[in-house]
């Protein structure tokens, strides 16, 4: 299956997209962990963008395109989390598969409110090892502050303090809601009530994806 996730920052679409991963066995590819880890390991590309990345901006649609293109086009599934973002990408990511003679199969749209955004996003905690990602309210890691994985202690990620979530969130807003009602003139979107508890979310997000994987067998 070939998946598009998306949701305003910290609707849970990298934490659903890891347990659809695990699931169905398909890759997960995070834009925002890409760039992370470049900015991590002080790559050209990572100090590149950095700065964007602190401020909470879109980097270049390019420098974006470019990561994208060559791991789409030779893979026959994976889950898109946070790509495409703008109008330009998703055009960009059309034309790419097109090239390749692939499609989309569904498009999911994880929503919340803006305050339970903030409320969420602040809490969120993350292992700098593993990129394991917790939650203090509802994803709490087994002993206070260290990863279950492998014991890191967790940490705040920049672009998660306040101010940043409400300039994502305006980001959001701004360039990538026209991008769903782009997919919506010629895809079917399915939408999910992200404010649920994260377990229900799941239930629902695989209800829809075997529902999708079974039409496609047909
Ligand atoms: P995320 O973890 O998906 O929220 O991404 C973290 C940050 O990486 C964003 O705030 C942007 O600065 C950058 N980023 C990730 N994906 C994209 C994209 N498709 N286009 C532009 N910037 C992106």
């Amino acid at each position: 299956m070939k998946l598009i996730f998306f949701g305003p920052p910290g609707a849970g679409k990298g934490t659903q997209a890891q347990k659809t991963s695990e699931e169905f066995n398909i890759p997960h590819i995070s834009t925002g962990d890409i760039l992370r880890e470049a900015v991590k390991n002080e790559t050209e590309l990572g100090l590149k963008v950095k700065d964007i990345l602190e401020r909470g901006e879109l980097v270049s649609d390019d420098i974006i395109n470019k990561l994208v293109e060559n791991k789409v086009v030779d893979m026959d599934s994976f889950i898109l989390d946070g790509y495409p973002r703008t109008i330009e990408q998703a055009k960009f990511l059309d034309q790419a598969l097109e090239k390749a003679n692939k499609e989309i199969d569904a498009i999911i749209m994880i929503d919340v409110s803006e305050e339970e955004i903030v409320n969420r996003i602040t809490n969120r905690r993350v292992c700098p090892e593993c990129g394991k990602v917790y939650n203090l309210l509802t994803l709490k890691p087994k002993e206070d502050m260290k990863c279950d994985l492998d014991g890191a202690k967790l940490i705040q990620r920049d672009d998660d303090k306040e101010d940043t979530v409400r300039d994502r969130y305006r980001v959001y807003k701004k360039n990538t809601e026209p991008v769903i009602e782009y997919y919506r003139k010629n895809k079917k979107i399915f939408t999910i009530n992200g404010s649920k508890d994260i377990k229900d979310v799941t239930k629902e997000l695989f209800n829809i994806l075997r529902g999708a994987s079974s039409d496609d067998n047909n």
